[in-house]
């Protein structure tokens, strides 16, 4: 399996050459050509498998292949994560293939100023990285509306559950139109994880590592 077989551009594929990625982890071999037909998808990989690029790649295809981007009307891609720490990591996988097409990504998590980030989502964006908590604040204040949405991860998911966002995290999914692709990534699947799952995710593959 190699990059070249799953038919990005030119600038896509300079993007990733310029990151060193020179073939597929196994995560990728198996849940890109998935993720790229349009499929939902379960992931069940731990952080360092590549996982994060798994769900990029084929968002930032997704975003392009958008008829007309409007900024103003929200975010294309939604990716929600348990921590800070991890929020902040796929925000730097993001902007490094984002950059050359000049998409933009906000990355909103607690502990920074909530007045900052939402004059940065108002400013527009298409690819949103949260945790939970602070999105639904942010949506709450009306800094960004989820019309557009149409790309939705959730990362470490349970993680996520395991620190008590499972409401907050059935809210935003609740707020996102149904007819959205929707990625569930997680290194464990306890029973409260499978249950989202099912409920969430349409006609979902399951791959694993
Ligand atoms: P992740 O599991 O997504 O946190 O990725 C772990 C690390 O692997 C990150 O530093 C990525 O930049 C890197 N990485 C992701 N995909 C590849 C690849 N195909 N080849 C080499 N490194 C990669």
């Amino acid at each position: 399996k190699a990059f070249e077989d799953c038919g990005f551009s030119t600038a896509l594929m300079n993007a990733i050459a310029k990151q060193g990625y020179e073939k597929p982890t196994p995560i990728q071999c198996q849940a890109l050509p998935i993720v790229l037909s349009g499929r939902d998808v379960i992931g069940i990989a731990k952080t360092g498998s590549g996982k994060t690029a798994a769900f990029v790649l084929p968002m930032i295809v997704h975003i392009m292949d958008q008829p007309e981007l409007q900024k103003e009307e929200g975010p294309i891609g939604v990716i929600c994560a348990p921590t800070r720490e991890l929020a902040h990591q796929i925000y730097l996988e993001a902007k490094k293939f984002a950059k050359p097409y000049g998409i933009q990504v906000a990355a909103v998590y607690g502990g920074m100023s909530k007045l900052d980030q939402f004059k940065e989502l108002k400013a527009g964006c298409e690819i949103v990285i949260a945790t939970p908590g602070r999105l639904i604040d942010l949506l709450k204040m009306k800094a960004l509306t989820m019309l557009r949405a149409t790309y939705l991860v959730l990362d470490e998911a349970d993680r996520m559950f395991d620190l008590g966002f499972e409401p907050q995290v059935r809210s935003i999914v609740g707020q996102i139109r149904p007819d959205r692709q929707t990625l569930l990534f997680s290194a464990t699947m306890p029973y409260k994880v499978e249950r989202l799952a099912r409920e969430i995710l349409t006609d979902p593959v399951r791959v694993a590592v």
